[in-house]
């Protein structure tokens, strides 16, 4: 693989860019790489760099491109969209049309509001949950992250992980008071805080994390703080922007059967066009502005170019629920069914955690991950030589033992066969 026009289009970026990229985790950096590859294009389940070389996506941009890249329906609609205009700071019909969609699929939510970004639709729901409970403080889980507004950004997930950190710098201490956390799945701890502590307005919690590598749920613990809420006047936000559209059509809630106060959404609601959403009960989101007094607002929410990316991205997986999501089951299980064998040949353990159609490769010698203590202590060189063997054979996976692998519609029996050829050489090297 040549990898020249990349690495020389990296050395300008960082003169321009802070560490040359837009968002931390696409820098490559964990994985003992200088520089990472430039996207130039990408259809179905392939993507193309700067250099031409041609890959099998892992990474399918974080999780929107459920169909694939470039899926000719919703390129269909966005080049429709794009006809009649970019934004116009008036509401659309389309809109509409989107937030009905989006209520059908998911029965907690009786209202909805769009946002640019999954940062946006987390940030409003926290507020709306303060001023729900005139309550302060809010109850997060270690390594969930929830975008980068501030009171969300202490013991996160994700970019800060993989650069090694987890509180961002430039917080005020009063909002890091606010903001109380938890390791994941502990109910005897939760339980244990709330009993000392009455002004918790929310916990927000990816139902299923999947920014420390996946963390298989708990269905019992879902239930747990979903009856702790009740009982304490606190609002449950589920943090679905991975999970929703994804691990089924009604996200984490429909699996496990637990429904939250409020959900945001992002990523696959945006078809891979900017949006994020949050919606819940009518009692909640009728205190938002200019029903209520809860302020949130937007210049491009509810864009109509990625409105129409979301509402055709919405449609097509409805319409073909009864299938699709098995399928994407039944891939990834084919993949780390695999992935199991290579690692008995080799002799190079590893804990494999999946939910649908996401999947993390641990390398350790733990039989279970289930904390971020757990992923912490899992081998970071042996991800990082698994990462350089797939990129090198045509195969890009998260540049980050932190991260998913995510699979698409659009991958194909072809391409899982040839993944797996390439683990097999890269478990070899490993074991070297
Ligand atoms: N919530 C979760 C669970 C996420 O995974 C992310 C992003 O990865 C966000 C929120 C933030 O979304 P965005 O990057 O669109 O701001």
């Amino acid at each position: 693989m040549r990898y020249e026009n990349s690495a020389e289009i990296f050395e300008k970026a960082k003169k321009v860019i802070p560490g040359g990229v837009n968002s931390p985790v696409r820098a490559f950096g964990s994985v003992n790489k200088s520089y990472p590859i430039f996207a130039k294009k990408a259809k179905g389940s392939k993507i193309w760099c700067e250099d031409d070389n041609e890959y099998i996506d892992y990474i399918c941009s974080w999780g929107p491109m459920i169909l694939g890249h470039n899926n000719e329906r919703v390129m269909a609609g966005v080049r429709e969209a794009i006809e009649d205009g970019s934004s116009f700071g008036l509401p659309t019909k389309m809109e509409v049309e989107l937030a009905e969609l989006v209520i059908k699929c998911y029965p907690s939510i009786e209202k909805i509001r769009l946002t640019t970004s999954g940062t946006e639709a987390t940030m409003a729901a926290v507020r709306l949950a303060r001023a729900y409970t005139k309550k302060n403080k809010i109850l997060k889980f270690e390594g969930c992250y929830h975008g980068h507004s501030d009171s969300l950004m202490v013991k996160a997930g994700s970019g800060l992980l993989t650069d090694g950190y987890q509180d961002s710098n430039g917080i005020t201490q009063g909002t890091i008071k606010d903001t109380l956390t938890l390791p994941f799945g502990r109910m005897d701890l939760v339980k244990e805080l709330f009993e000392k502590d009455d002004d918790i307005a929310c916990i927000i919690m990816e139902p299923v994390p999947a920014n420390m590598g996946i963390i298989e749920t708990d269905a019992e613990f879902l239930k747990g703080v979903r009856e702790l809420c009740t009982a304490k006047n606190s609002v449950l936000i589920f943090d679905e922007v991975i999970s929703g559209f994804r691990l089924a059509l009604g996200g984490a809630q429909e699996l496990f059967g637990v429904t939250p106060d409020l959900t945001t959404l992002g990523k696959i609601i945006g078809g891979g066009y900017p949006v994020g959403a949050f919606g819940g009960k009518n009692e909640l989101m009728d205190m938002i502005a200019p029903v209520g007094d809860v302020y949130h607002a937007g210049t491009l929410s509810g864009n109509p170019v990625s409105v129409r990316a979301g509402y055709e991205t919405i449609s097509e997986l409805l319409e073909n629920k009864d299938t699709l999501y098995k399928e994407l089951k039944e891939k990834v299980n084919y993949i780390t069914s695999n992935i199991e064998k290579i690692s008995e040949k080799h002799n190079v353990p590893v804990c494999i955690n999946k939910q649908g159609s996401l999947f993390t490769i641990f390398f350790t010698d733990k039989d279970e991950i289930k904390t971020l203590d757990d992923v912490i202590e899992t081998d970071t060189e042996k991800y990082a030589k698994y990462f350089n063997v797939m990129l090198d054979s045509g195969v890009v996976t998260p540049p980050s033992k932190y991260e998913a692998h995510f699979v698409s519609a659009a991958h194909t029996k072809d391409d899982m066969d040839k993944t797996l050829e390439i683990m097999d050489k890269a478990f070899e090297e490993i074991s070297k």
